[in-house]
């Protein structure tokens, strides 16, 4: 990925900047929401500085905390457990879908205890699951556990049924961070039709009070505000978003055919008319082998998440055959808005002759 920040940006903070404002949250900020809001079709949207802080405010609202546990996916971004953990929950790790990367339902139910407090959905790389969305839909109700969806990498991505990914849970999640669909530098989104759930997240962002500059606390709070230079920033990047969402999926289709008759790589498959991919999610033999191949062409690439269990600040055991896969296989293309035709021909030539290479046993 690479930044992409042009002259919409510039313009939009310049002309901010001539009018003296306090650049804290204000009139901006209450604009991107609400163009946010607008393109989910979610009742409320609360931005605040990241997209891990926004799941942690999530889980805060939902009263969730010290003893608690979340069902998190083993494949996801280490931000998902992070989130809960700093509020003295236990992320409890489930394997997902081999052909969507989202939690697998029938784990899901079997790590449920009296302790369950939510449910993280992470919509990997704008995917629903293929279990269907009514399925989590239908748990949640059943158990009354709340869904958290962790929606950070979706923006511009849909279920089968039309509604934005991040509003089937009680509350969604974007992130803004530099490699995301769109960008504020850093930044997250919260959103939800509950008027209680908003409520009461905009207080935790602000000190815990009602309106800014009245200094009553009924409740704590904190400080996860935004600023509004990132929302002159993330207003301009809204109005590109109908051609960035339109090059991801632009970019997704060249590779899908350009790499097709390679079954050494396997891409993860989307649905374009609903999906927005973020990164190009492959499985790729001789994953490292490749990797360096590409590098030597001058081609970067990045290994997908590993499982989070196995890593050295969680540890924890278990048996997570797809999970253990892609943390072999698993590797992302470059994805990034900006890449041309042409560059995205290049590196499909660079795959196809190492894979040719190896199937030569002169090269071994
Ligand atoms: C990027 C990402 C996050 C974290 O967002 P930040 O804005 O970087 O804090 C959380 N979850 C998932 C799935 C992500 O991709």
């Amino acid at each position: 990925m690479k930044p992409l920040f042009g002259e919409p940006e510039k313009l939009e903070i310049i002309t901010y900047l001539q009018e003296d404002g306090f650049i804290t949250e204000y009139g901006k900020t209450k604009e991107f929401e609400i163009e946010i809001a607008k393109f989910t079709g979610s009742k409320h949207c609360i931005v605040v500085n990241n997209g891990t802080v926004s799941l942690t405010l999530a889980a805060l609202a939902l009263g969730i905390g010290p003893g608690d546990e979340v069902i998190v996916p083993n494949y996801t971004m280490i931000a998902t457990p992070n989130s809960i953990k700093i509020l003295g929950a236990a992320p409890i790790f489930v394997d997902v879908e081999k052909d969507t990367l989202i939690a697998e339902i029938e784990h899901i139910k079997k790590v449920i205890t009296k302790k369950t407090k939510a449910i993280m959905l992470v919509s990997a790389n704008g995917r629903s699951p293929a279990a269907g969305i009514r399925e989590f839909e239908k748990l949640s109700s059943e158990t009354g556990i709340p869904i958290i969806e962790d929606a950070a990498q979706s923006l511009g991505s849909y279920y089968p049924d039309g509604r934005h990914i991040g509003r089937s849970g009680e509350v969604g999640s974007f992130s803004f961070s530099t490699s995301k669909i769109i960008s504020t530098g850093q930044g997250g989104a919260l959103i939800t039709d509950d008027d209680n759930l908003a409520h009461k997240i905009r207080r935790l962002k602000d000190f815990g009070r009602m309106t800014g500059g009245i200094d009553v606390h009924d409740t704590i709070g904190y400080n996860f505000k935004f600023t509004e230079l990132q929302a002159c920033v993330g207003l301009a990047q809204m109005r590109q978003l109908a051609y960035r969402i339109n090059r991801k999926k632009e970019i997704c289709s060249l590779y899908q055919k350009q790499l097709a008759d390679i079954p050494s790589i396997k891409l993860f498959q989307h649905n374009l008319s609903i999906c927005t991919p973020w990164f190009i999610d492959t499985l790729a033999d001789s994953r490292d082998h490749l990797m360096a191949h590409l590098l030597e062409e001058g081609i970067g690439t990045r290994k997908m998440y590993p499982p989070i269990n196995r890593q050295r600040c969680y540890g924890t055991p278990g048996n997570f055959e797809v999970t253990e896969a892609v943390g072999k296989y698993g590797l992302w293309l470059p994805s990034m808005i900006q890449i041309s035709d042409d560059e995205i021909e290049r590196i499909c030539l660079a795959i196809r002759s190492f894979y040719s290479g190896i199937g030569d046993p002169a090269v071994g």
